[in-house]
């Protein structure tokens, strides 16, 4: 049926493609994706053929209304290069469009690197924030930690090798307790999940530089544990009611 279909891809394994995935790809009418090239090689994977057509949220106005469009009267399927669409990738201002225009909207779930990174790290996630990619520039990556620190819950970045270690910098200065995890690689030959501190991190990574694409996870900050003197406290206070 028409509508537009948002189709998670493998971040790396191909067998990670779900059954639901390769159904939509074979009877959609045509497929909007971030980089002809990329989604050609996965749909020559899968055996399919189908029109590939160029889209990001930058591109033109015209162009987006023209899909949308196109879509009262086709089923269209939205794939980015890898994972999940919008999450960190183009497709936000489409689903957006869509549901002003009442084109309807289905979301197929698949890979998505912050959720292998949360799960592969053993850092807590019944609290996690996604953060997406730090900013480049030092200053507004550091106000950006800083903005984030006092949160109680996991952080997930999104991060690449050659800029890992300008994040851990950052990390030993804002965060220097916070356990971090570094997942690399993710469900891929060379997949790596190492564990620290920011300082610790930071010396292996110097030594070992990181190559390929990274899910940086830092802990939630420490309970706080109450001192002698509280427990005390708290203890007399029960005690007389
Ligand atoms: N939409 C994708 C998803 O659902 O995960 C993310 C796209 S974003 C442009 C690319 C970033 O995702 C990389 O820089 C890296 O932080 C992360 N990523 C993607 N694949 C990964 C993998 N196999 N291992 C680790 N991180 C990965």
């Amino acid at each position: 049926t028409p509508g537009l279909y948002l189709v998670a891809t493998p971040i790396g394994n191909l067998g990670d493609i779900t059954l639901r995935a390769v159904d939509i790809l074979k009877r959609c009418d045509g497929v909007a994706c971030e980089d002809t090239r990329v989604t050609g090689k996965l749909m020559k994977h899968l055996g399919i053929s189908k029109p590939l057509w160029r889209y990001d949220d930058h591109s033109e106005h015209r162009d987006r209304e023209r899909l949308v469009e196109s879509m009262r009267e086709r089923a269209v399927a939205l794939v980015t290069d890898a994972g999940t669409p919008m999450i960190s990738d183009p497709g936000y201002r489409l689903v957006n469009d869509c549901r002003r225009e009442g084109i309807p909207v289905t979301s197929l779930p698949g890979a998505c690197a912050a959720v292998v990174g949360l799960t592969l790290s053993g850092l807590p996630n019944d609290r996690f924030l996604f953060a997406g990619f730090l900013p480049s520039k030092e200053k507004a990556r550091k106000d950006t930690l800083q903005e984030l620190a006092a949160i109680d819950a996991t952080l997930v970045f999104y991060e690449t090798g050659p800029r890992l270690l300008k994040s851990l910098a950052a990390l030993k200065e804002v965060m220097p307790e916070r356990e971090i995890a570094v997942a690399r690689e993710l469900t891929k030959l060379h997949e790596e999940c190492r564990r620290g501190l920011a300082d610790g991190l930071m010396a292996y990574y110097d030594a070992n530089p990181p190559k390929g694409e990274i899910v940086l996870l830092v802990g939630p900050p420490d309970e706080e544990v109450p001192s002698d003197a509280d427990a005390d406290a708290m203890l007399r206070e029960a005690l007389e009611t």
